[in-house]
């Protein structure tokens, strides 16, 4: 059994890493009793340089209808990275409908089909992230999804037509005064 009871739960993720291939740790804050996806279950194949879809999972397999959208979305996240040229954390990525419905997630969160990730990135703050993505999708790098600014992540998806979300949505959840 692999259940863990603390409030704040630390989850030791391979993450993006820089191009020596880092290790880095992230962490992931969850309330209540959750087994943590054992590696064997994990979607173990690279999806880009910097990413495998394993980066996505943290306690449910991502299913064979939704790889596309995991797709999508790590080739994306590679774009940023490169453009920023710094590793990327990310910190929630697929999640179950139970796992979903567990952690407070919204009912159509675009997390459910592995298509939206949480993330950070080194040296910069979200603030930062979040106008870097803006730029990038302005630009017409990055796919125009839906992306949001918490205190400390960046929400990105590649929500549209295909996850029944219109393009292209923002919003600002930040409580904190910006940094
Ligand atoms: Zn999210």
């Amino acid at each position: 059994m692999n259940a863990i009871n603390t409030q704040t739960q630390k989850a030791l993720v391979v993450l993006g890493g820089s191009a020596l291939g880092v290790v880095l740790a992230g962490f992931v804050k969850h309330k209540g009793s959750i087994a943590m996806l054992p590696k064997g279950s994990k979607t173990n194949i690279k999806a880009t340089n910097n990413f495998s879809y394993s980066e996505l999972e943290f306690y449910d397999t991502i299913p064979p209808e939704y790889m596309a959208n995991a797709t999508k979305l790590l080739e994306n996240l590679q774009v940023i990275r490169d453009a920023l040229n710094a590793p990327i954390t990310i910190i929630s990525g697929y999640r179950s409908a139970a796992r979903n419905a567990a952690v407070g997630g919204k009912d159509r969160s675009l997390h459910l089909q592995a298509a939206a990730a949480d993330i950070t990135v080194k040296g910069f703050t979200s603030t930062q992230v979040y106008e870097a993505v803006s730029k990038l999708i302005k630009d017409g790098k990055v796919y125009n999804g839906g992306l949001g600014v918490y205190n400390d992540f960046v929400h990105y998806d590649v929500r549209g037509e295909h996850t029944g979300h219109k393009q292209g949505s923002r919003w600002d959840e930040r409580t904190q005064p910006v940094r």
